[in-house]
């Protein structure tokens, strides 16, 4: 190796030390997929995790189609259950509900799992759940994915045709209670209407906890260069999705990902981005044929990009952020240092 190519890789040694925070993984679906088996935390991610360096991940509920809507609160709480029985079998997590715990994990070598929710479905349109779910853990919340249900309404995977409804009398009741309870409302998946919705209601620094910016994939599902500003204008950090960087398949890569980054900062600031990776392709590699063809149908165009695919690629993304000349002190503010400080302010 070459004293250049040592220096680099001690460089990103240096800059994971501290440990990467990932504010999107959808591992709790996946845990209760494989409830037939347990260490599936130890077996599964947490070489990957090791590989390179998490030190926190926001792991979410999600309710699968077919779950709803009758069983989507027992499957949340199953899957929340599947996380506990999984983290007390294993030295390596903690299952963290404020700062101070995350601190704590990270000062013990643990790695920090912070519970999100991503779709209120299991909460149905029961307030008083919203209180249990945040006794268990739940820290972030975002209203929905693509579907609509009694909150408000998801942003379409195409340029136009979202539902053009805001926030439900009951989801704005929701974001309020959330926001006193001291959970982070995510602007992840909601439509341009309940977008604007909650930041008229909330007064905490806003959150997308995984997207992308439309200037370079328009579809609704992602956020415009007018909301990347509005969430920059409060303090807000946007993380930045590895599976929808781009429409086509040949542009899906590890520097069109950081493009994104890139814009965000030229429009709201170093202090503004950070990872939000939803690493997908362990979901997709256990589907059948069937399965990924109803996939495909609803949703043509996620592309993986083939070096940053899970979170042991976490250091080909930083070597490349070095290698466009980001200096340490911007690396780390994306790595981790901007989602600190909003866990810092909120939890
Ligand atoms: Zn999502």
């Amino acid at each position: 190796m070459s004293d250049s190519a040592s220096s680099i890789d001690e460089r990103i040694a240096r800059l994971h030390a501290k440990g990467i925070v990932d504010l999107h993984f959808d591992l709790l679906m996946d845990l209760y997929n494989k409830g037939d088996r347990t260490d599936v935390l130890v077996t599964d991610f947490l070489p990957e995790f090791k590989a390179g360096n998490v030190g926190v991940l926001a792991a979410a509920i999600y309710i699968e189609d077919q779950y709803l809507p009758d069983r989507a609160l027992a499957i949340g709480l199953d899957q929340m259950a599947r996380l506990y029985l999984e983290r007390d079998r294993s030295d390596s997590f903690a299952i963290c509900k404020s700062y101070s715990e995350i601190k704590r994990a990270q000062e013990q070598g643990k790695i920090a799992l912070v519970i999100a929710m991503e779709g209120i479905e299991p909460i149905g349109a029961d307030l008083n759940l919203l209180r249990i779910f945040y006794e268990l853990g739940v820290r972030v919340i975002g209203l929905t994915h693509a579907r609509s249900n009694a909150a408000a309404s998801g942003g379409v995977f195409a340029a136009t045709g979202s539902p053009p409804n805001g926030l439900t009398a009951f989801g704005r009741i929701l974001v309020r209670e959330a926001e006193r309870l001291g959970i982070i409302v995510d602007l992840a998946h909601i439509n341009a209407c309940g977008f604007n919705d909650i930041l008229d209601i909330t007064t905490e620094p806003p959150i997308v906890s995984h997207t992308n910016a439309r200037k370079y994939y328009d579809i609704e599902r992602n956020i415009t260069d007018e909301q990347i500003k509005m969430v920059g204008a409060r303090g807000g950090v946007i993380g930045v999705n590895s599976v929808l960087v781009s429409p086509r398949k040949e542009e899906s890569t590890l520097d069109r990902y950081i493009d994104h980054i890139e814009h965000i900062i030229g429009l709201i600031g170093i202090n503004g981005v950070g990872i939000g990776f939803d690493f997908f392709e362990f979901i997709y590699r256990q589907w059948s044929e069937a399965e990924r063809t109803a996939f495909h149908q609803k949703f043509p165009s996620v592309h993986v990009i083939a070096d940053l695919a899970n979170h042991a690629h976490a250091r080909n993304f930083t070597r490349r952020l070095i290698e466009r000349g980001f200096r340490d002190e911007q690396i780390e503010k994306i790595l981790f240092r901007n989602w600190m400080r909003i866990f810092e302010q909120i939890l």
